[in-house]
């Protein structure tokens, strides 16, 4: 391997929730890994592992929400600004692992966490 100096791939938002960008979403998530019933972390920033996976739901993905949603409302032909979203993952090794029922586009792969900034 040529490099082997990695920068920091999550952050420590505040004692208890640990960032991590997803290339999936485009966006951070986070999760509690301190507190009442936190994921597992192996502590590193560099190469996190998480446990269990990272569920993320928005819009018309969450429990008992009705199927007709903002983000299939016909605008009258005006892109819809708002886009229901489902993202579940596994962090391992510094890596994640979206699992095929993501509704993005890297559903099914396994790709390198980007370096948090
Ligand atoms: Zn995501």
């Amino acid at each position: 391997m040529a490099s082997r100096i990695n920068g920091a791939k999550a952050t420590l938002a505040t004692d208890s929730t640990l960032m991590f960008w997803c290339p999936g979403c485009d966006e951070a998530h986070g999760v509690r890994v301190n507190g009442p019933n936190p994921w597992t972390w192996n502590g590193s920033l560099e190469s996190p592992t998480l446990s269990p996976s990272v569920l993320v739901r928005g819009g018309h993905y969450l429990p008992g929400h009705s199927r007709t949603c903002w983000c299939t409302y016909d605008w009258e032909g005006r892109e819809p600004s708002f886009q229901c979203k489902q993202c579940h993952s596994f962090v391992r090794d510094g890596k994640i692992e979206f699992l095929s029922d993501c509704s993005h586009g890297l559903a099914g792969q396994t790709v390198e966490l980007p370096e948090w900034k």
